[in-house]
């Protein structure tokens, strides 16, 4: 994707497309707050960013395209405050090429017959085509591609209902995976999806409640962990305190497995299970299923060094620090020109030649999705002097896109769709390449928690058993 000349580095990754935060607090700095929970959740959006604050009579909003720190300098955040605030709602957005617009920023802010509401999405509805239709033929004017503004108009047209009920309605018509918040002037209400696909987790900080996409941002506030919100739950938080109704019941769990394998910091805990854990069980659980010998064991930072110390731990392999990712990189840098384009994984990562020279190394990754740098980071250590390089995956072959709100790829452009494992370790230039078994992650990470088993998540990339129907393959922009 580009915006203005300025690309992002290209990087062989799934990619998340958004974090939401929620606070009440009156008598709090709920701006400065949401602005803190934003920047823990930057890896869930780095295209742009929004905050909506209530003040008990009217909401303000600002958004922009770009990070966190480059949307809110000081003097917004003081702008959006004010000494009447008691709620605010923040977003963080990556999108799709085409989507790439400040209008389809969030929170959606939006007057209704009972006043004004801000809307927060993390997620995709598998039915928002054919919901766009419905509302479009009953008069509803749409304003941006998002399926957020799906979500608006639907409780616009329930605006006779309480908000609760209007939510519980909303919540019966949208189909696929969701964390919503929605804020009025002086509430918040949050609701997750019936199959608990996407985060969404429940704080406190003194009087203040949180609603958070992951706990590393209640962290951040110095707020403490309360609780998962529960697959078809709707949270209402007002000045009554905490109120929880059970709108759907689910009728199977399915929380995405790429949080835990790549998205998710691995500070945080969701759903009970702890991602850097689950992440060092993954690489446990590799080293049970693939034994090499090696002479050390490296991770592709950040992701893969995880499941590379567990690795260690288990075959006995040291770990070292073969390769070394430039934090300063930042999430885009200007191409000048095509050769410097080719040139963009030795500008984020570079290999340590004293660590890996004259060395067999086994390299874990948490993922392979187009294959586009894999090889390039092979290379770069033979030319470092590795003697063998070994690539091993701390998840199984990605085969089939996602239509719950990640951005995969289209399924032609999955390495692992149209090549066999040989054709990609070929392709690659590795001396062996191996993947996790699907049993073998699912194990792993479920070991880790006492609130999921096996059957408990989503894995559709890999397996193609979809559990929640897609009626709009085409889908229309996430979040
Ligand atoms: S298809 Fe894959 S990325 Fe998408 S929700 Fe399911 S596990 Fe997550």
């Amino acid at each position: 994707m580009s915006i203005d000349g300025i690309h992002d580095l290209p990087w062989d990754k799934m990619e998340e497309e958004c974090g939401v935060i929620g606070i009440y607090g009156p008598g709090k700095e709920v701006a400065r707050l949401a602005y803190f929970g934003m920047h823990a959740l930057q890896h869930r959006g780095q295209e742009s960013a929004g905050m909506a604050v209530g003040d008990g009579q009217e909401i303000s909003l600002h958004k922009a395209m770009g990070l966190v720190t480059e949307v809110f300098p000081e003097k917004k955040i003081g702008e959006l405050q004010n000494e009447k605030s008691q709620v605010a709602i923040g977003h963080v957005r990556y999108s799709t090429t085409g989507s790439s617009l400040v209008s389809n920023a969030q929170p959606l802010v939006f007057r209704y017959a009972k006043g004004m509401l801000a809307v927060a999405h993390n997620g995709n509805l598998t039915n928002a085509a054919e919901l766009r239709q419905d509302l479009a033929v009953t008069g509803a004017v749409f304003q941006t591609t998002t399926d957020t503004e799906v979500i608006v108009n639907l409780l616009a047209r329930y605006s006779q209902s309480s908000l609760e009920e209007a939510l519980m309605k909303v919540m019966i018509d949208i189909k696929g995976s969701y964390s919503i918040l929605v804020m009025t002037e002086d509430r918040i209400l949050g609701m997750r999806d019936p199959y608990g696909v996407r985060p969404l987790c429940l704080g406190r900080l003194d009087n203040a409640y949180i609603l958070a996409s992951e706990s590393c941002a209640l962290d951040t506030m110095g707020a403490t962990f309360i609780r998962d919100i529960e697959p078809g739950e709707i949270v209402v938080i007002d000045k009554k305190g905490l109120t929880s109704l059970k709108a759907l019941t689910p009728l199977r769990r399915a929380s995405c497995i790429f949080e835990y394998i790549y998205f998710a910091r691995p500070d945080s805990v969701i759903d009970g299970i702890w991602v850097n854990l689950a992440r060092r069980a993954m690489g446990r659980q590799l080293a049970q299923e693939v034994q090499i010998d090696g002479d050390i064991v490296i991770g592709v930072p950040d992701s893969g060094t995880a499941a590379a110390i567990g690795y260690s731990l288990e075959s006995g392999i040291p770990f070292e620090e073969g390769l070394m990712k430039n934090r300063y990189i930042g999430r885009t840098f200007i191409q000048p020109t095509q050769e410097m384009r080719s040139q963009a994984v030795r500008l984020k990562l570079n290999a340590i030649s004293k660590a890996v020279e004259g060395k067999r190394v086994i390299m874990i990754d948490d993922s392979i999705v187009r294959g586009t740098t894999s090889g390039k980071i092979v290379q770069m250590l033979r030319q470092a002097g590795a003697k063998e390089v070994h690539m091993l995956v701390s998840s199984p072959p990605i085969t089939y896109p996602c239509y719950y709100g990640i951005d995969t790829a289209v399924r032609k452009e999955l390495i692992a769709a149209v090549k066999t494992i040989e054709e990609i370790r070929e392709l690659i230039g590795a001396d062996s390449l191996h993947y996790l078994t699907e049993e073998g992650i699912l194990n792993a990470i479920a070991e880790q928690g006492e609130g999921l088993t096996c059957k408990d998540f989503c894995t559709a990339c890999f397996s193609g058993d979809y559990p929640i129907e897609v009626t709009d393959k085409q889908g229309s922009s996430c979040c």
